[in-house]
């Protein structure tokens, strides 16, 4: 079959963009929005924690519509990244397994948060180089156009970062083997924290970046700074790399704390 065949509307190519774009799209819009419905990042009615710096004037409509729109922009992409994956069988040589028979249980279970290990390196990396000044202006400035984001933000990239975002986590397939299901979980995981790391609201309790545990986990609060400033705080799950090359804001700790 010739890819012109694929793309016709009842092709592998279009079916599975309609089935990804659906997937993500859906997924996206119901987290986002019960997100959107219990934290905003303003003062006033909601839960959490609102941030220190939360503004006091916040035109909420004009920032969503944008975020949405981008947001909208990025499903298609995430789409066709996953029709060229899919439809076109470009995933041959990747380590996918469908056979649950070909890998331990604890693997399969095991994979998940490796994956999310993974993500976070890929992610905290791709997200350094679009901090260039070569490459900010392209892929990334659209994200950071929410300097108080809601959680409709968690897809609000220019087309070009959502490709770069799409092949980090395709990549993955490459590294390690993993079943189709674990890695819905793991997407869904990630959807999950992105939504709530744009929120606006802080849930983790105030002494989180002194914990044991919870100064290696990312927060709603480590993310708001980055979109306030632009500087900083690049991870996505963990902190393992900001405390590492030492990007993580100094002020964080203060931050986070206050209630
Ligand atoms: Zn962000
Ligand atoms: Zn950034």
């Amino acid at each position: 079959m010739s890819i012109l065949d694929s793309l016709a509307p009842t092709g592998p190519f279009m079916e599975f963009f309609v089935y990804a774009a659906e997937l993500y799209g859906v997924r996206y819009l119901v987290m986002a929005a019960v997100a959107f419905l219990i934290a905003r990042p303003v003062a006033g009615w909601g839960w959490g924690r609102v941030h220190a710096d939360a503004p006091a004037v916040f035109d909420t409509w004009r920032n969503v519509r944008r975020e949405l729109w981008y947001s909208f922009l990025t499903v298609i992409v995430f789409g066709l990244v996953n029709a060229a994956l899919f439809g076109w069988e470009w995933f041959d040589n990747c380590l996918m397994y469908f056979d649950e028979a070909d890998y331990p249980e604890w693997w399969f279970w095991l994979s998940i948060p490796a994956m999310l290990l993974l993500h976070d390196t890929l992610f905290y990396w791709l997200h350094r180089v679009m901090h260039a000044r070569w490459l900010y202006g392209v892929m990334h400035r659209v994200h950071h156009q929410s300097v108080h984001p809601t959680a409709f933000a968690a897809y609000s990239f220019h087309p070009s970062e959502a490709v770069g975002e799409a092949l980090i986590v395709v990549a993955i397939i490459y590294i390690i083997p993993v079943h189709p299901l674990a890695f819905l979980i793991f997407q869904t995981i990630s959807t999950a924290y992105n939504v709530y790391g744009h929120c606006g609201r802080e849930f983790y309790p105030a002494g989180t970046a002194t914990h044991w545990l919870g100064r290696w986990i990312n927060t709603s609060t480590a993310h708001a700074m980055h979109h306030s400033h632009g500087r900083y705080n690049y991870g996505f799950y963990f902190l393992f790399w900001d405390r590492l090359m030492g990007t993580l804001d100094p002020a964080y700790g203060v931050k986070v704390e206050r209630p």
